[in-house]
C-alpha cells in the first residue's frame, strides 16, 4: 500500500504494523493464539482477534527503527513481572536501562495509541501539535527530558484476567493534567501529557537520565480494573 509514512511523512509502501508490539500481550493469547478485543462500541460482541490490532502506519525503514527499540525493551519488560518488592512496599527492585532507547520506547507506545484509527485507541488523541512534537522526537530519535512526555510504570502482580486482554488506553487527569493510561497484561503506562509543575512529586517518578527505572505497586486492584471496564462497556464511563 504507497502512502504517507507517519513517522517520517514519506510517500512510501507501508507495512501493516502491529499499533502495540506484540511481545507486550505474551499472555493474552490463549492456545489458539486468539484474544478478545475489549472497547465500548460493541459491548456484546466480543471481537476475537489473532493478529493482534494491525494499520498501515509506517515504512519499512521506521518499522526498523521502532523494531530496535522494541528488542532492546522486551527482555526488560517480560522480566517486570518477576521483580520483588522494595522495602519501600509501594515500588519493586529497581532495573538499569538505557535511557535513550527505554525512553523512546515508552514514547513510542503513546504515539503509536495517538495515531491509530482503529476503535480500540479511540480514546487516545494528543491533537495536532503535540502529536506532532512527538513525532519529531522519535524521528530524531531525541528522549527529551524526564518530563517531556514521561511515563510512570506500575505493575499489578497475579492478576487473574486482565492479563488476558487487550484493553483501550484511558484518560485520566491528575491535578487537572491529562494523563493516558494504558494497560499491557500486568503493567500500566501512565504517561503525563501537559507538563507538571517542577516540585511535583510526580517528576521523580519519571524515568531518570541515569536509567534507573522504578516501576510502582499498582495503585488500582485488579477488581478495580475490571469494574471500570465493565463501566466502560455498558458505556457509563
Ligand atoms: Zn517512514
Amino acid at each position: 500500500m504507497l502512502a504517507t509514512c507517519k513517522l517520517c511523512l514519506r510517500k512510501r509502501h507501508l507495512r501493516n504494523s502491529h499499533i502495540l508490539p506484540e511481545f507486550l500481550y505474551d499472555d493474552v493469547y490463549d492456545s489458539k493464539h486468539r484474544t478478545f478485543e475489549v472497547h465500548g462500541e460493541q459491548p456484546d460482541k466480543p471481537i476475537y482477534l489473532q493478529k493482534g490490532i494491525r494499520e498501515y502506519l509506517l515504512c519499512d525503514e521506521c518499522e526498523q527503527r521502532f523494531s530496535l527499540l522494541e528488542s532492546y525493551a522486551a527482555p526488560i519488560i517480560r522480566e517486570i513481572p518477576s521483580l520483588q518488592l522494595a522495602s519501600d512496599r509501594v515500588s519493586f527492585q529497581t532495573v538499569t536501562v538505557d535511557y535513550t532507547r527505554f525512553k523512546l520506547f515508552q514514547m513510542s507506545l503513546l504515539w503509536r495509541s495517538s495515531i491509530s484509527s482503529q476503535d480500540l485507541f479511540s480514546k487516545v488523541d494528543l491533537g495536532g501539535s503535540l502529536e506532532e512534537c512527538l513525532r519529531q522526537f522519535l524521528l530524531e530519535e531525541r528522549p527529551g527530558n524526564p518530563h517531556n512526555f514521561g511515563c510512570v510504570m506500575f505493575m499489578l502482580p497475579n492478576t487473574m484476567h486482565l492479563k488476558r486482554m487487550i484493553w483501550s488506553p484511558s484518560i485520566d487527569y491528575i491535578d487537572g493534567r491529562l494523563c493516558i493510561r494504558l494497560i499491557t497484561g500486568s503493567i500500566i503506562w501512565f504517561f503525563a501529557i501537559i507538563p507538571f509543575p517542577e516540585d511535583h512529586a510526580i517528576q521523580k517518578l519519571f524515568l531518570p537520565r541515569d536509567g534507573t527505572l522504578r516501576v510502582l505497586l499498582s495503585p488500582w486492584s485488579e477488581d478495580d480494573l475490571l469494574e471500570e471496564i465493565v463501566r466502560t462497556m455498558r458505556g457509563l464511563a
